[in-house]
């Protein structure tokens, strides 16, 4: 069994590795089809008791405790894409000759002869983003789609379920590329590139290596930034299909088979008759909401998918005005005497949180959580101008506040020294005596959230709850 497809399951021996949100659907479908499954698990707490259970009565073997031994027999190892590469699992799985496969190898397997084609978008931030933003478009163009991956349906389903796609946006991030082997979608985008997960990876190369794995074998687009060299150098390194295009996305003026704005223009200059004359009109930046500039570069990357998939350019305009983003993502909040505020929770990494500083111009920033292993220089220099303060609250906030003494020495700075979920109305109260009108008090933490909070929807919900209290005049 390689990384072709397999057709007969029956009796097939199958190790799935994690109980978790992909390993328990893939014991599933695969127990279903015939297979003899295995679920091998680190942890032995109650919770995976209980699920063991379930998977137990459904007759799939579960071994609690053990995810790191081979178990005999075992052909194929599917596994969650968590799982780091180097566990002792996979190193006996090289040894033994057996193919790993991640939840996206094993729904691309899976999916049927008819099956719809996938654009798919990766990149360390914005992902989610750009593939609602797709999928909208696409549903503007009258397609039968969904938007897949992190969010809403999984793979699987969108696989294997009843519905009926014409065509699939879908979300891959790092991990699952990398046990991606045999994928090979219509079109993709790699948004852009930080550091972020290394230790995961290994190293920014294996980081990269992986990323750009989901131009392997595209029919038709291979969608880069221009900003961001990193992502037009995993295109050349690409193994594509014959008569497959690079096409970049830009902020400013697009040269020919890029994407980019004009006098605030959304236009194409890719998909067009004669691009070296000629651009496409597609939407107003107005049109993207919120108009931050990273998600304009957002949109231009979903707009370049849609149109590779040959959508018109008035779908690109009307699925663009339909779409609203995720919660916690530059979400306006409220107007409190004349100052804005702003919850960007999900800005969990150093390179999410400029790309949301530079959205405003003058800002009381709140920043800090769980640092893990992030470098705040380049991000705090770059910011320093439009700050007009900050407050930190957090486990690591010591790593800004630091970054701020010596690139931005002259923003004032609160440093709440809490990791309690109260300090967040700290937090507010603080960036509100600090704010002047016109200012945007903005969450964008640099960090991860799980010092203070359960994830950065309560983190964010936090905010808000705090911005309700001052705007009741508390
Ligand atoms: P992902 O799915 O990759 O985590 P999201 O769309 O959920 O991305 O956005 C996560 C955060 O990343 C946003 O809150 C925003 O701060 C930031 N972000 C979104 N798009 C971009 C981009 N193109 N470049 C940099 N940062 C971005």
């Amino acid at each position: 069994m390689g990384s072709g497809q397999v057709t007969d399951w029956q009796g097939k021996n199958v190790t799935v590795a994690g109980l978790g949100v992909s390993g328990i659907p893939a014991a599933k479908v695969l127990h279903g089809l015939g297979a003899k499954v295995t679920v091998v698990n680190d942890g032995d707490d109650a919770r995976a008791r209980a699920q063991a259970e379930e998977l137990q009565a459904l007759g799939i073997a579960v071994r609690l405790g053990d995810g790191d031994t081979l178990p005999a027999g075992t052909e194929l190892i599917v596994t969650s894409p968590g799982w780091k590469p180097d566990k002792p699992l996979f190193a006996a799985a090289r040894e033994a000759d057996v193919p790993v496969w991640g939840d996206v190898e094993l729904a691309w397997q899976l999916r049927g002869p008819d099956a719809a084609p996938w654009l798919a978008v990766t990149g360390t931030n914005g992902k989610t983003t750009t593939v609602q933003m797709l999928a909208s478009i696409l549903k503007a163009a009258g397609l039968r789609t969904a938007a897949v991956g992190n969010i809403g349906i999984s793979l699987l389903d969108a696989v294997l379920g009843e519905e009926q796609y014409d065509v699939l946006a879908v979300e891959l991030s790092s991990y699952q590329l990398h046990w991606a082997p045999s994928l090979r979608a219509h079109s993709a985008a790699v948004l852009n590139l930080a550091p972020d997960h290394l230790d995961w990876h290994g190293s920014m190369e294996a980081y990269a290596r992986d990323k750009g794995r989901i131009y392997e074998g595209n029919r038709v687009a291979c969608v880069y930034n221009v900003a961001d060299k990193a992502t037009e150098d995993l295109v050349r390194e690409a193994d594509v299909e014959e008569g497959c295009r690079a096409i970049g996305f830009t902020l400013g003026t697009p040269a020919p088979s890029q994407l980019g704005v004009v006098e605030g223009i959304l236009v194409d200059r890719a998909f067009v008759e004669n691009r070296q004359k000629n651009a496409q009109e597609l939407a107003e930046v107005s049109d993207v909401n919120p108009p931050a500039p990273h998600n304009i570069a957002n949109a231009l990357a979903a707009a370049a998918l849609a149109r590779a998939y040959g959508v018109p350019p008035k779908a690109v305009r009307d699925g663009l005005r339909a779409f609203t983003p995720d919660a916690h993502r530059i979400a306006h909040v409220a107007d409190v005497d004349g100052v804005a505020y702003v919850d960007d929770s999900k800005a969990t990494n150093t390179h999410a949180a400029e790309a949301s500083l530079a959205a405003y111009e003058s800002i009381v920033w709140i920043a800090g959580g769980l640092a893990k292993g992030a470098v705040f220089e380049e991000l705090v220099a770059k910011s320093a101008k439009r700050l007009r303060a900050a407050v930190l609250i957090g486990a690591d906030r010591g790593l800004i506040r630091e970054a701020l003494a010596r690139h931005a020495p002259e923003v004032p700075v609160v440093d709440l020294d809490r990791t309690d979920t109260g300090a967040m109305l700290a937090a507010v109260q603080e960036a509100k005596r600090l704010a002047q009108p016109g200012d945007t008090v903005l969450l964008a933490p640099a960090c991860a959230s799980m010092d203070m909070f359960a994830n950065y929807n309560q983190r964010g919900d936090a905010f808000a709850e705090a911005v309700r209290e001052l705007g009741a005049g508390a």
